[in-house]
């Protein structure tokens, strides 16, 4: 056993929760360092390589990265804005094309384009849409001045805690309007009818700002945080899981990785799941009680994703993503697939597939690891993935020569990212669970936060927020509204 010299802060976990954690405590002048369990650091941001053509993973695209919007101006401010070439959607065209049985809507950039849109494809609903117009200009002026990092956060009306369903069902919205506006609530991982309207508006207003996808490889913007922490002294362990948070006089002293090497630091952010978070603490650090609710949380659904490769020439990447959706008799969706067409090589491009997939349809698997599951379950994998491909053909016409480059279950993101089954965005923040979500980030030992999507909000401005949130429980409001609030707001817009 070995130990290292004392840090000023130990970051568990290197998604983007875990990488802007350390890179802005780096820039605020801690030594710290990053514990990674996996090879590669990145998490969910790390894309891989089949046939020849880059596959991401948990980065489609995102949303408020122009100049002055909140995603930019917390990148200008941890320095990583250089490092992430991203491209603009919805120039000349939709961000998102939604196909439902009997109409299209396209989500165009901007909140007025939107509300035009919105008012055209639903001209019945005009009065509750300026409504719903407002309310979203609320919550984007909110995001843009990140009222959520000040002194006295914002008064918030209890309407932004009911479920988008309530919410439009109050308001007698016509149910095709439910339908489109239900799409918003799955990029956080929820239903309409789970989805508290605050996380709905927030995701939404963030997107419509401007949204992005990543140009190059996906792991790009992985290698851009860590390069940054690289410049600032921050240091990367990586291939060695973090097991135990060690504790001492009330307080967090030491983690100790599964090679038996021991660090010690004052403060010890988990930006992982606060699941995994509970097995790591001594006994007894956390009361019952608190035990039992964590264990209880909800996870949001498991994803089914494929990638396939598609005749370059017959199908030419698209600029805009395209949902297939059903909706239910109430205006939710009982059935959606999200589909991106993105440019590969000369010969291929990439066609994801993304669709729902409960945990418990791969439970017969839940002991074995990847790479390791047996020919059944490489069977079962196969003839869905190959089954979407098909069903994709209504879509996008005949996909002559397309083949499947490699499909995961959420068995292959539990395992890659160590999230409680494989839940792509994390614990389920609905309105039912808010209220224990919402206790998640208070101390249980001195000097112990927690990061990740499961701090604040899932998604990459969402986990970046709560990296943000963090560092001003850390080091105080005053010298934070001084140090990072400060210059935050008066980036150049
Ligand atoms: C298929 C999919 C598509 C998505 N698409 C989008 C999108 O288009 N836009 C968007 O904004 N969001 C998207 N998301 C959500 C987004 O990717 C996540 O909200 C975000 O990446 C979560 O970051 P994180 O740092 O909290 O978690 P993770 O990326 O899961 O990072 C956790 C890290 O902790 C490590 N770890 C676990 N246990 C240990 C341990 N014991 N010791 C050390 N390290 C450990 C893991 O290996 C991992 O690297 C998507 C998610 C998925 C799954």
């Amino acid at each position: 056993m070995t130990t290292d010299s004392k840090l000023d802060a130990l970051v568990l976990g290197s998604g983007i929760g875990g990488l802007s954690m350390a890179v802005l405590l780096a820039r605020l002048g801690f030594r710290v360092a990053v514990i990674e369990k996996n090879p590669l650091p990145g998490g969910l941001l790390r894309s891989y390589r089949r046939g020849g053509l880059d596959c991401p993973v948990g980065v489609h695209y995102f949303g408020a990265f122009g100049a002055g919007e909140p995603l930019r101006r917390m990148c200008d401010f941890m320095g990583v804005t250089e490092g992430i070439a991203a491209e603009r959607m919805g120039q000349g065209g939709p961000i998102d094309r939604y196909l439902f049985d009997d109409f299209t809507f396209d989500l165009p950039e901007g909140l007025d384009a939107f509300t035009g849109a919105l008012h055209r494809a639903f001209p019945r609903d005009a009065q509750r849409l300026d409504v719903i117009a407002g309310n979203l200009r609320v919550m984007a002026d909110l995001q843009n001045s990140f009222a959520f990092l000040s002194a006295t956060p914002p008064l918030m009306n209890l309407d932004l805690f009911r479920s988008l369903d309530a919410y439009l069902s109050g308001m007698g919205c016509s149910l095709p309007l439910k339908s489109v506006l239900n799409v918003a609530a799955s990029w956080v991982g929820m239903s309409g009818a789970e989805c508290p309207v605050l996380y709905h508006h927030l995701a939404l207003t963030s997107y419509l700002q401007s949204s992005w996808r990543l140009k190059g490889r996906g792991s790009d913007l992985a290698d851009a945080f860590v390069s940054r922490l690289d410049t600032l002294g921050g240091r990367l362990i990586l291939g060695d899981p973090a097991e135990a948070i060690l504790a001492s006089g009330g307080g967090v002293s030491e983690v100790r990785l599964a090679s038996g090497r021991v660090l010690s630091a004052d403060r010890v952010v988990a930006a992982l799941h606060p699941k995994t978070v509970l097995g790591m603490l001594p006994e007894g650090a956390l009361k019952p009680l608190r035990v039992r609710r964590i264990r209880r949380l909800a996870e949001t659904e498991g994803l089914f994703v494929v990638s396939a490769a598609v005749d370059a020439r017959a199908h030419p990447a698209l600029p805009h993503n395209l949902f297939r959706l059903r909706a239910d008799r109430e205006g939710g969706l009982a059935e959606g697939v999200f589909y991106q067409l993105l440019s590969g090589t000369e010969e291929w491009n990439l066609l994801m597939i993304i669709t729902k997939s409960l945990f418990a349809e791969w439970r017969r698997w839940e002991n074995t690891t990847t790479g390791r599951r047996g020919a059944d379950y490489e069977a079962e994998k196969a003839g869905r993935a190959e089954r979407f491909l098909r069903q994709a053909e209504e879509v996008f016409g005949p996909l002559h020569g397309a083949r499947v480059l490699d499909a995961y279950t959420p068995l292959t993101l539990r395992d890659w990212t160590g999230s409680p089954e494989g839940a792509p965005y994390g614990i389920l923040r609905s309105t039912r669970q808010l209220p224990a979500a919402a206790t998640l980030h208070r101390p249980t030992l001195a000097g112990l936060y927690l990061a990740g999507q499961n701090a604040l909000s899932p998604g990459i401005l969402g986990t970046m927020l709560g990296s943000f949130q963090v560092a001003r429980r850390m080091i105080g409001q005053e010298r934070f509204s001084r140090e990072v609030l400060g210059p935050l707001r008066s980036a150049p817009a």
